[in-house]
């Protein structure tokens, strides 16, 4: 829910994991810093991709290319002509807004005009009350519902066939039936697109114009036979690669679900064509898996087949996520056919084939790949992860349950009181550990308010030392997500954690 969200978006900055760029001056629309915290749950969901997609697959390497690239890259993958947004202006507010959503925006308010006819009919009928029956039967609800799934049918419609007045006709028609928004004076909608240009070279007459990359995989693409050659690759075999990506998104909203700068992790799987189905099942089947290993629950993720395919694909899903304002993309698995390395060969003059020695013959291979956001992943995991408990002496406890392999800090060392030599046993414990985890050492107030402490930070385990400590080199260690607590010796701690982190 909203609430849920704003109390993500808020715990992120109090605790040291997002801040709004440029803060001090106002901020950047949709443009985000990674904190002290932040920057170590970034890297370790980067690194849990990493290991997943490359350490354990011997037929898939990595590579990290440029944000620059030749302009006619942009030209071949179609972006230069294709990687476009509808527009329309507001002439009398002097808003800007993405046609589409501005439609999905309409029907979203038709929609919460059900759920008020949902609230009002379940105080009526009380305990009689069934949701179901009430959705299905009940006719002024079933009209907003048949609206809502004609606009968007019409949109989708509108959209394919770059029908961009149509779409202007829908927001108008859907304006005269909102009695809250009046007549607006709305532009033509437009085609916007959505790279970020740029200039290389000092003089203005030889200066070339760029584009920061809004996407990492044409790096991949134009360097598939580099990689395939100096590596002895043989098909089937993918190329992997995190980095930034930039697009100058129209409507920038939602936190860091949709950012004007973001980070992509992106794997090209390089196939024998005509085996491109099979290895389309295979890897939105292996990417499920790995979503679910982080054990955040089955049912916050579902598939979303691609009906409307892109120009270069013959298959496409989506990942969806539960995310607090509903199942929204989080990764994409497209089958891309052999669409990219044929228009870079046919903008390059160079032939970008492989020589499969078994069938004796050259070919351009096919592209299955799997293309999730990094910051969407991150905020799929800081929102699921945030609860807010209630605990049995009737006080709240805010909790960050981390999957444990992703948390910033794995521990925190806590002395139990500032004296007695054991600040000195603590920093000694911490010596030894850091070695192998990312470990903090807290010695400020009461032992309790450092246990909450850790907890809204989201580390797993606090390990305290105390006077017994001394006598028996045993400490406490204290379980975030039960609160549990175990006497357990110095010298077993590094494998308890271990055990817990490497999943
Ligand atoms: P959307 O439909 O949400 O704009 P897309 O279909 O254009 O996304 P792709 O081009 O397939 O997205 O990019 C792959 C992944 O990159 C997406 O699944 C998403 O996780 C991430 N991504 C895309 N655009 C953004 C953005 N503006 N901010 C953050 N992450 C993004």
């Amino acid at each position: 829910t909203e609430d849920q969200f704003k109390k993500v978006i808020s715990h992120a900055k109090e605790y040291g994991y997002i801040f709004q760029s440029s803060e001090i001056y106002d901020g950047l629309s949709a443009v985000y810093d990674y904190a002290q915290n932040g920057v170590e749950l970034k890297k370790n969901i980067r690194d849990y991709w990493w290991k997943a997609m490359v350490q354990m697959h011997e037929n898939i390497v990595g590579i990290d290319a440029a944000i620059l690239m030749h302009p006619t890259t942009w030209k071949a993958s179609g972006h230069v002509d294709a990687f476009n947004d509808p527009l329309i202006d507001n002439k009398d507010s002097k808003k800007r807004y993405r046609a589409d959503v501005l439609v999905e925006d309409y029907c979203a308010k038709i929609e919460t005009k059900i759920e008020k006819e949902v609230k009002k009919a379940a105080k009526r009928f009380g305990d009689t009350f069934n949701k179901e029956e009430f959705l299905t039967t009940n006719g002024r609800v079933l009209g907003y519902q048949e609206k809502i799934n004609t606009i968007l049918s019409r949109l989708a419609k509108s959209l394919e066939s770059e029908d961009l007045a149509d779409v202007k006709t829908l927001i108008e028609e859907l304006e005269i039936a909102d009695p809250l928004s009046g007549s607006k004076n709305w532009t033509e909608v437009k085609q916007f697109n959505l790279m970020f240009g740029t200039k290389l070279g000092a003089s203005a007459d030889t200066a070339m114009d760029l584009y920061l990359r809004p996407e990492t995989a044409q790096g991949i693409f134009v360097n598939f036979l580099n990689v395939q050659k100096t590596g002895r690759m043989k098909i089937p075999f993918g190329i992997a690669q995190t980095g930034k990506a930039f697009r100058n998104e129209i409507v920038a909203r939602q936190f860091i679900f949709r950012m004007r700068e973001f980070e992509q992790m992106e794997m090209q799987f390089f196939v024998k064509p005509g085996t491109q189905k099979e290895w389309y099942e295979q890897w939105k089947e292996t990417r499920l898996k790995w979503h679910l290993s982080l054990g955040m629950g089955a049912d916050k993720y579902r598939f979303h087949d691609h009906e409307k395919l892109a120009h270069y694909a013959d298959a496409a899903s989506d990942i969806e996520f539960k995310f607090p304002f509903g199942f929204k993309e989080l990764e994409g698995i497209h089958s891309r056919t052999d669409f990219d390395l044929k228009a870079h060969e046919e903008h390059s003059g160079k032939k970008l084939q492989y020589f499969d020695h078994e069938e004796n013959k050259s070919y351009v291979p096919y592209v299955v790949e799997t293309s999730i956001g990094l910051d969407r992943m991150f905020l799929s995991v800081l929102a699921t992860s945030l609860e807010e408990e209630t605990l049995e002496n009737n006080t709240t406890r805010t909790v960050l349950k981390l999957p444990a392999v992703l948390a910033p800090f794995k521990a925190a060392v806590l002395p139990l009181v500032k004296k007695d030599g054991l600040p000195e046993v603590a920093r000694k414990i911490v010596e030894e550990l850091k070695w192998d985890f990312n470990v903090f050492y807290d010695e400020k107030d009461a032992v309790g308010k450092r246990y909450r402490r850790q907890d809204a930070a989201g580390t797993p385990f606090c390990i305290t030392v105390d006077h017994d400590t001394l006598e028996n080199q045993t400490v406490t260690i204290r379980h975030r997500d039960t609160m549990e607590q175990q006497r357990v010796a110095i010298d077993d701690l590094r494998a308890i954690i271990d055990k817990a982190v490497n999943v």
